[in-house]
């Protein structure tokens, strides 16, 4: 199935649940996750929010929008490590893991992480993500059908006025 701005959620799952579970993917990185699906898996590990934040979590961004990155365990000096929640080649969360780790496999990956950041990240309300987003578009970042800026942002001349910050906010 092609992986474009209008595949549903629903549709992404069961592209992204084609997976074999070897933990190949998760040995070299780490997912990310939304900050509404924090106080969730804290509390399947029955951890405090801030503790888990504060033990597995790194805040960052995408597009403007703040995301968590799950910290990886790298050995010094290696630019990847596997995930923390990678126990013998399983997720150690997987019942509750992250729409990111479900959906994104090895097969799709590329397109299915382009369709999380276009649903999840990139805010079309918020002119600074709109500027972000621009900026990965034309330094080629990944591109599925569909979520050109021109279609998701049909109010030209206000596309225009952001992407020259004519308008900041
Ligand atoms: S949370 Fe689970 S699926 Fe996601 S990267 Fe870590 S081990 Fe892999
Ligand atoms: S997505 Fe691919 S590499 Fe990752 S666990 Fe599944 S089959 Fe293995």
């Amino acid at each position: 199935m092609k992986i474009t701005k209008d595949t549903t959620t629903e549709e992404a799952l069961k592209i992204g649940s084609d997976c074999q579970r070897c933990g190949r993917c998760c040995t070299y990185g780490s997912g990310f996750m939304l900050e509404s699906e924090v106080a969730r898996i804290a509390q399947f590990l029955k951890l405090p929010k801030d503790r888990f934040v504060k033990d597995f979590l790194l805040e960052t961004e995408i597009f403007h929008t703040p995301v968590f990155k799950i910290r990886s365990l790298k050995k010094k000096d290696a630019p990847y490590g596997p995930c923390m929640f990678l126990e013998k080649n399983m997720c150690g969360i997987h019942d509750v893991k992250p729409l990111h780790c479900r959906v994104c496999n090895c097969k799709d990956g590329d397109d299915l992480h382009a369709w999380f950041m276009v649903h999840y990240c990139l805010n079309i309300y918020d002119p600074e993500s709109v500027r972000q987003y621009d900026s990965y578009v034309k330094t080629g970042g990944r591109m599925i059908p569909g979520a050109e800026l021109e279609k998701l942002f049909p109010d030209k001349q206000m596309l225009r006025k952001i992407l020259s910050y004519e308008r900041f906010k």
